[in-house]
């Protein structure tokens, strides 16, 4: 699937940077531009990968390249302000040669948090091409501010974007991580999981060894239809015997016993779906869902697939389950992708706001307090006169 990729924030453009890198490193080709756009030059500046040329620097009149400090209404409104220089640095990408937008965030800040969905509503004003949105949330131990930013954010970006993929870093930090390297783990498994998702649909046909293909109009078909996805993801080490002249005496399939081959995708199926997802939610509830397995060809056989996606369609009661190979002749791993769309049953998103919710009572009852405090200390009745 043909992307072009805007990296909001720090998070944003972190895991941008993460994408390109991915990228490259598999010759997948799914990443046709990326932009990082930022309120603070310090966080453009540790961008290893998104060229300068495609660095925006908003808000420069408003916070002098400071950053918007968690603010996501001023992330919002500079966003607003300065939309036409993100749309000439966007003007660099060749978006005609897109399938879709993919707007990237980290949802508990506030350049990103404000930002992004402004961004996405501009998007989907202009383009036809599909706008989503890669939204993570912030851990339950950053506090109110980050939880209540994160609340708003999610609110708007669902509506602005025709699907929002989430990522929840509370259900992905492990204990005794330092912030600095538990984030750079965390991106290696955003981008693992998603970026196998976008690099299953740009397989071409020439390299199409597998008997079912995942095209990039099926991912774009299991996301569209609005609301929120989780991804989830597990895989396999297989040994390839040499391919070649092996595999043409032993029929084509390097010699790999078709049963446990099947046995193995569908218990990857299952094993994606029931581990932890990017966004742990109820699976009975997702609308539509989508299978990719990949791995070497002799490896991915119809009927795993098959057996993969019907159990999938009993354990989500949807009957728009789709599934696809993703053939890939290097691998060393069998894995299965499973995307899970328009999902309503998320505990995490209902505790949020409630935190949420909470923050804000409690913040507006500290400020009422505050200016209350405030006025009693300063006050003195008739006795002092204030110089003007
Ligand atoms: P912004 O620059 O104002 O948009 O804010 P940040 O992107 O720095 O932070 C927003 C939120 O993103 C934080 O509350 C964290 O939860 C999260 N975050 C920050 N950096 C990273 C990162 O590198 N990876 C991940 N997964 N999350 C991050």
């Amino acid at each position: 699937m043909k992307l072009a990729l805007i990296g909001f924030g720090q998070a944003g453009g972190k895991i941008v940077d993460k994408f390109i890198e991915y990228d490259r490193a598999t010759e997948s080709g799914f990443v046709t531009g990326a932009i990082a756009v930022n309120s603070a030059s310090v966080d453009l500046q540790g961008l290893e990968h998104v060229p300068e040329d495609n660095q925006v620097l908003i808000g420069q009149s408003r916070v002098k390249g400071h950053g918007v400090g968690a603010d996501n209404e001023l992330g919002a409104e500079i966003a607003e302000a300065d939309v036409g220089e993100i749309q000439s640095t966007l003007d660099k990408i060749p978006v005609h040669e897109i399938d879709a937008f993919l707007v990237v965030a980290g949802m508990g800040g506030g350049t990103g948090s404000g930002g992004a969905p402004v961004l996405a509503k501009h998007l989907k004003r202009l383009y036809t091409a599909p706008v989503f949105g890669l939204g993570v949330l912030p851990g339950t131990d950053e506090g109110g501010i980050y939880t209540l930013n994160a609340a708003r954010s999610f609110q708007t970006f669902v509506r602005e974007v025709d699907n929002l993929l989430v990522f929840d870093n509370d259900s992905w930090r492990q204990t005794g991580e330092s912030v600095g390297s538990g984030y750079d783990r965390i991106n290696e498994e955003i981008v693992e999981r998603f970026g196998m998702l976008f690099a299953a649909g740009e397989v071409s046909a020439g390299d199409a060894v597998g008997e079912s293909v995942v095209d990039s109009s099926e991912i774009i078909n299991t996301l569209s239809g609005g609301g929120v996805s989780t991804i989830g993801y597990a895989t396999e080490s297989v040994e390839t015997p040499n391919a070649g002249l092996l595999s043409r005496f032993l029929g084509g399939n390097d010699g790999i016993d078709e049963m446990s081959a099947t046995n193995r995708i569908t218990s990857l199926v299952r094993k994606a779906t029931l581990g932890r997802l990017t966004l742990p939610c109820d699976v009975s509830s997702a609308e539509r869902a989508l299978v990719v397995t990949g791995g070497p060809p002799s490896h991915l056989n119809r009927k795993g697939i098959e057996r993969g996606r019907s159990w999938l369609e009993e354990e989500t009661g949807s009957m728009e389950v789709r599934g696809g190979d993703f053939p890939d002749p290097a691998g060393e791993e069998v894995e299965a992708t499973v995307l899970l769309s328009g999902i309503s049953e998320v505990p995490r998103v209902k505790q949020l706001q409630q935190v949420a919710i909470e923050a804000q009572d409690t913040t507006a009852e500290i400020q009422r307090q505050s200016q209350d405090d405030l006025a009693e200390l300063v006050d003195t009745g008739e006795e002092l006169e204030a110089l003007f």
